[in-house]
């Protein structure tokens, strides 16, 4: 077998579901099974139940509701069969021995052959999972330990057995990296695999030295979270979202299964308090409570557990001043002489250690210990490289001075860097004590790596223009948020005169954890305050010739967005060729959210989307209205797949699911238009005026009677109405671009100076919400 065209989820629970969902998110068909409910009924209940609640389930499962289609229900006794059309069957059932062994000698009487096998067991070592199983089945068996959620944590923990066939491990690791978009982790078959090894340990000894320490949970989390680039959920409150009676499981396969010299015992014992709440149902947030909860019946106050006397008192703010006094350095927390900085020291000293003695144990190397840290626990910084931070000489030494037994490879680093850069390339310390490149597998193409190797071919202050390679460059924001700014579009109308002379093809691309959250607010309150209205029009007009100069370059413009592309950051989308867009893409025009509209072309573009490509009756009113609905909303998409459904994403535009991938997509996508590329035609608008005008208001004047406007929204949709219906004219005339253009900048101009506008963005920068005024 060489390709995964269908597969077969077995267990519809928490997991489970969840895997088949993202199965589905890329396209392919999937059998999802679970046991015959005992009190009867229908027989399918369990899955076809796990899939109804999927669909109401935020954050989605689904990248689209379509893709709910994909899933085909069923139970294990009727439907087994269905196994034979599957190439790779992952079992999600509960974590118990002999229920998945009964179930796997099922499996393997129905399978077709050369299908893979995988477990999603957390604990289990596949050597216990395959006692008694045939030779023929281990060839094809591993375990893909996915974590939750599956459509959004992106690591991918496989671990083959020793009869495990490369050839099942590789083409079960390549469908989870392409077409699932999973970081694949390779993990010896050890208990806890990598991420939970040593996140169990990280959080366990956080729990048991915030106790020993007489620490509050608040004071705790903000040690042991934002100084260290990990959430700022630090450890209890991430306990708390987690579930609290998860972690017994692991943490008791890691006692039994570790042997007695493994530092896990050094620092694990009985947590009475823990051990208190999970039997009282305190489990966390799906549960009565954590340590953290917000108690109903005081009026909604927000309570914590005092980690003494296990009883809820008020909440506090954390307040830390070793945080604060050691600014960005990690080494002077550590040091910090006060009980914080014993605490961050006595959890973070012990853990790192504990990272470093994984290597050659869990992993081969360090960089999958980082890799499974920063996506199976969300660390910015993995823990070597946060070892890295303080300098591997420095923490040799703090280590030993604590009496902790120095792990191999801090004697084999002997105080060098675990990662360099040697000739503009990042390598990393092998096991070996010896420096390795770090390559990056076939079409994965960071420009983290061209930044370390080259110059920018332009750059200011808010966006640089970089040689990519193969005739193509790459556009990159670079503001705080990527906020657009005056100097992005300077600097964008500088780079589209460059690629017309030097390049083929132009990419829009960066590494944020978003695209662009839009135009910089705070630079347009401040013009608006200082009623600089000049300028503020100008800014307008600038970015839409600008975005309209990169529409009609001589050469194919393709954007690749990943996180939040919102109001500007969209409409930047909506004026390239193509877009390749990473599947966890939140896009949309929220303008009217701070009391504007999208004032760069993005209204003319989206109405120009609906009337080519909307298949709607015919007529100008359906587009118009679908575009008023979608922007007087300010509709986000929450995938890349609800953008090929709000026509952001067009018919021949990509979606690649895996992050790293996506610059590699992006340039093959630009240089395949390079070979006879015609910039576009403008699309010319036959628009109803008045009659339309009148229309579109009237709906708004409904939903404002029925409470769902606001007055303001009132103003700010009638502005929008006012563009979309083409202002005046009527179905005998013709619009072109020029002329909607106008209408937006109008528009925008009067709603900037609008006060109930003002209020609305000065809310927002206060606050990230929205005003409904
Ligand atoms: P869950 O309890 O939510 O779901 C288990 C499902 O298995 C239930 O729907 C149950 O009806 C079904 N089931 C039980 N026996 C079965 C059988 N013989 N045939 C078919 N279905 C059967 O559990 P979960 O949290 O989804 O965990 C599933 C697996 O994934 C476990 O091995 C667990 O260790 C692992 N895992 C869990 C997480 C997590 O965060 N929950 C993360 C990674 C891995």
């Amino acid at each position: 077998m060489t390709t995964i065209n269908k597969v077969a989820v077995i267990g519809a629970g928490v997991m489970g579901a969840g895997i088949a969902a993202h199965v589905a998110n890329a396209g392919i068909p999937v059998v999802l099974l679970d046991i015959v409910p005992k009190e009867g009924g229908n027989r399918n209940a369990i899955a076809e139940g796990a899939v109804a609640r999927m669909l109401k389930a935020d954050p989605a499962p689904f990248m689209s509701k379509g893709a709910a289609k994909l899933i085909t229900v069923g139970n294990t006794e009727d439907h087994l069969d269905l196994l034979a059309e599957c190439d790779w069957i992952v079992e999600a059932v509960i974590e118990r021995l002999d229920i998945k062994q009964a179930l796997y000698a099922r499996i393997d009487a129905v399978r077709k052959p050369g299908s893979v096998v995988s477990s999603n067991t957390s604990t289990i070592p596949l050597e216990n999972l395959l006692a008694g199983l045939s030779d023929g089945f281990a060839a094809d068996f591993c375990i893909t330990h996915f974590f939750n959620p599956p459509r959004y944590m992106r690591l991918l923990e496989v671990v083959g057995g020793a009869k495990t066939k490369a050839q099942a491990l590789a083409v079960v690791s390549d469908f989870a990296d392409r077409r699932l978009g999973k970081s694949v982790v390779r993990c010896k078959d050890r208990p806890g695999f990598i991420a939970n090894r040593l996140g169990v340990f990280w959080l366990q000894a956080a729990v048991i030295e915030a106790i020993d320490a007489g620490l509050n949970v608040e004071d705790a989390d903000a040690i042991i979270g934002r100084p260290m680039g990990i959430p700022k959920t630090g450890v209890f409150a991430l306990l708390d979202l987690v579930g609290l009676d998860l972690m017994p499981h692991v943490i008791g396969s890691m006692t039994q299964e570790l042997p007695v010299s493994d530092a896990f015992h050094r620092i694990n014992r009985p947590v009475p308090v823990v051990e208190k709440m999970i039997a009282d149902g305190f489990t966390g947030r799906k549960g009565k409570g954590g340590f953290y909860r917000i108690n109903r019946e005081k009026n909604r106050a927000k309570e914590a557990i005092d980690l003494t006397t296990g009883e809820y008192r008020d909440q506090r703010r954390a307040d830390v001043a070793a945080v604060k006094e050691a600014g960005r350095s990690l080494a002077k927390l550590f040091d910090h002489d006060s009980a914080h900085g014993a605490y961050a020291w006595a959890v973070m000293g012990p853990t790192l250690a504990y990272a470093c003695a994984l290597v050659g144990d869990a992993a081969d190397d360090i960089e999958s210990i980082d890799e499974a840290m920063r996506l199976g626990y969300n660390w910015k910084f993995g823990p070597f490289e946060l070892i890295d931070q303080v300098g591997a000489a420095w923490f040799t030494a703090k280590l030993q001075a604590s009496g902790w037994p120095l792990p191999q490879i801090l004697t084999l680093a002997a105080g060098r860097p675990f990662y360099r850069v040697e000739n503009g390339i990042r390598q990393v310390l092998g096991a070996n004590g010896a420096y390795g490149d770090l390559v990056r597998p076939d079409g994965v193409l960071m420009l983290a790596d061209i930044k370390l190797k080259s110059s920018p071919v332009l750059k200011n202050g808010s966006a640089a223009l970089w040689d990519i390679g193969d005739g193509v460059a790459c556009f990159e924001f670079t503001s705080k948020m990527n906020a657009l700014d005056p100097e992005t579009m300077d600097l964008l109308g500088k780079s589209i005169r460059r690629v017309k002379r030097d390049f083929k093809a132009l990419v829009i691309y960066n590494e944020g954890s978003n695209f662009s959250v839009g135009a910089n607010l705070g630079l347009a309150l401040f013009a608006a305050n200082i009623a600089a209205w000049t300028e503020i029009e100008a800014m307008v007009a600038n970015g839409q010739a600008t975005y309209r100069a990169l529409k009609y370059a001589p050469f194919p413009v393709v954007a690749a967005p990943s996180g939040m592309a919102l109001g500007g950051g969209c409409e930047i989308l909506l004026h390239a060729d193509a877009i390749q867009a990473h599947a966890e893409t939140y896009t949309g025009l929220v303008e009217v959210g701070v009391g504007l509209i999208p004032g760069w072309g993005g209204c003319t573009e989206m109405l120009a989307r609906w009337q080519a490509l909307g298949r709607l009756p015919k007529g100008p009113m359906p587009a118009i209205g679908k575009v008023f609905e979608t922007i007087s909303t300010a509709t986000i998409a929450k995938s890349a797949a609800e953008a090929q459904e709000l026509l952001i994403l067009r018919p021949g535009d990509g979606i690649t699911m895996n992050r790293y991938r996506l610059l590699a997509d992006a340039k093959a996508k630009a240089l395949a238009l390079v070979d006879g590329y015609q910039p576009p035609q403008p699309p010319v608008f036959t628009l109803p005026g008045a009659t339309a005008k009148v229309a579109l208001n009237m709906a708004v004047a409904g939903f404002q009677r029925m409470g769902k406007a606001t007055p303001h929204d009132g103003v700010v949709s009638g502005a929008l109405a006012g563009i979309l219906s083409g202002g005046e004219t009527d179905v005998t005339e013709t619009v072109d671009e020029d002329g909607l253009l106008d209408l937006e900048r109008q528009a925008f101009m009067t709603l900037v100076r609008h006060p109930d506008s003002l209020a609305r963005i000065e809310h927002m920068l206060m606050t990230g919400k929205p005003l409904r005024n």
